[in-house]
């Protein structure tokens, strides 16, 4: 079947419902009954649920937490996985951020690749579908998340009171079809600090986010006058010898050390430059041997400039998702602990366990601890196995392109459900514009991605 004419000619509609959507600002806001994660996620909601039932779908509202629209007959259920909520826009805008405005064949807002503008083309996918005519052998159901941006709680309502679809395919990343999603280890490395008078670094500090490179880390030391002059001529032999983008600073018996990096996701360390990193090789060159100077000398030791796990032993890769990815995002130092959080992509192959047992290795010989360890397990879908077949038979026969599902470090909507890969929405070579300034959607990408939803979705229907 061939849908792609059926889609074109509803193209207007296409777009006007893209820039109605838009138009609602769904950014989480406070909580009142029915009502979870706020007015303009709600007001989002009921937009799309109206929508869907006018174009002749049943739809729920699953007491605001999330919704679905849900089309055809039979015993097998095939998901789609959207959502509606957005994150703040922040600020720099050229196009006003909810104005859905139409410039150069793009719809702009925010919101308008992630995810409304996928969301919408859903919808009339499955429109798409009713009016052919033809008997689909399943039930498809659009499934309306509603609390992506802010720890997807919408999913773990659908997972405690719905029916898990046999598969699903979440257009809330990219083409062709993400079938490998590295785990996800987060913790915290953390030292006591007992209180010395000889502790010359009062405060090391930067980053925050775990899973960004910092580009800018500093550390404030206490020091005489000729401490600082001693202090000043080893950073000028380290810059000579790294050329790392530092600077020193000294005034009132206070030296500043400041690191500049360049940031970047955590899950391509590679390109960025880690701030923190650079800092902590400079102050190993002072040969502090306190507590202090243990920390500093297990990080140089073990983590240094490497973004790859060598020197702590766990540089694990696998021929399905590759290696391992390691960052340290923050350090924090207060007068009695010192800690660093660490973000790990580690390939799907392996278990967080193992990278633990690895590292605690490394870090007991210097009196270090691993806390609050959180683990987002890896996503794995065979190449071979039907669902991520079809979507890519479908992927390929559409664009004509050859190419294979790829493997990401970053996580997408798909791990909130069993049996999901990302498919779409933004095609090879199209810019990265979810939470950027002036996002968009192409009306062009918008279209096609409509005619390959359709061809998704009769494709995986027709499957028994
Ligand atoms: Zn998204």
């Amino acid at each position: 079947m061939n849908f792609d004419t059926a889609v074109s000619e509803m193209k207007e509609s296409i777009i006007n419902s893209t820039q109605e959507l838009i138009k609602i600002k769904s950014v989480k806001s406070n909580f009142s009954e029915g009502k979870p994660f706020g007015q303009g996620i709600n007001n989002a909601l009921e937009y799309i649920l109206n929508l869907s039932n006018n174009l002749g779908f049943t739809t729920k509202n699953l007491d605001g937490y999330i919704g679905y629209a849900e089309y055809g007959k039979g015993e097998k259920l095939i998901g789609i996985l959207v959502h509606l909520d957005v994150v703040p826009e922040g600020e720099g805008w050229l196009h006003p951020p909810y104005s859905g405005n139409v410039v150069d064949e793009k719809i702009f807002g925010r919101g308008a690749i992630d995810d409304k503008g996928p969301a919408i083309a859903a919808v009339y996918a499955l429109k798409a579908i009713k009016d052919s005519g033809i008997n689909l052998n399943s039930r498809v159901r659009i499934i309306f998340g509603l609390d992506e941006e802010s720890g997807s709680r919408c999913m773990q309502y659908y997972r405690n009171n719905e029916e898990i679809p046999a598969c699903s395919f979440v257009p809330d990343a990219n083409y062709p079809v993400i079938n490998a999603e590295k785990g996800i280890l987060t913790f915290k490395l953390e030292k006591n600090l007992k209180q010395s008078s000889n502790n010359i670094i009062t405060s090391i500090l930067g980053g925050s986010r775990h899973n960004i490179v910092p580009d800018f880390s500093e550390a404030a030391l206490k020091a005489s006058p000729q401490m600082a002059e001693q202090i000043k001529q080893k950073f000028i032999d380290f810059f000579n010898k790294t050329q790392f983008d530092m600077e020193i600073d000294y005034s009132s018996d206070r030296l500043l050390i400041k690191s500049y990096g360049i940031a970047s996701h955590a899950s391509l360390p590679d390109k960025g430059v880690n701030a923190i990193s650079q800092l902590m090789l400079f102050l190993n060159e002072l040969n502090i041997t306190d507590e202090l100077g243990k920390f500093i000398q297990f990080y140089s030791g073990r983590i240094g400039m490497e973004y790859m796990g060598a020197s702590l032993g766990c540089s694990y890769s696998d021929d399905l998702s590759g290696n391992l990815t390691l960052n340290a995002g923050i350090v924090n130092m207060s007068k009695d602990k010192i800690e660093v959080t660490v973000d790990i992509r580690y390939p799907v192959k392996y278990k967080a366990e193992d990278i633990i047992t690895k590292i605690k290795d490394s870090v007991d010989h210097f009196g270090i601890s691993i806390t609050n360890i959180k683990d987002v397990k890896p996503l794995f879908m065979p190449p071979e196995s039907d669902l991520v077949e079809n979507l890519m038979e479908v992927y390929t026969d559409f664009t004509a392109q050859r190419t294979k599902p790829i493997s990401i470090g970053g996580g997408t909507y798909a791990r909130s459900m069993p049996n999901a890969v990302a498919f779409g929405a933004i095609f090879p070579g199209e810019p990265e514009l979810a939470h950027q300034k002036d996002e968009y959607i192409s009306i062009d990408s918008l279209i096609k991605n409509t005619q390959i939803f359709a061809r998704a979705i009769y494709k995986l229907a027709q499957q028994q």
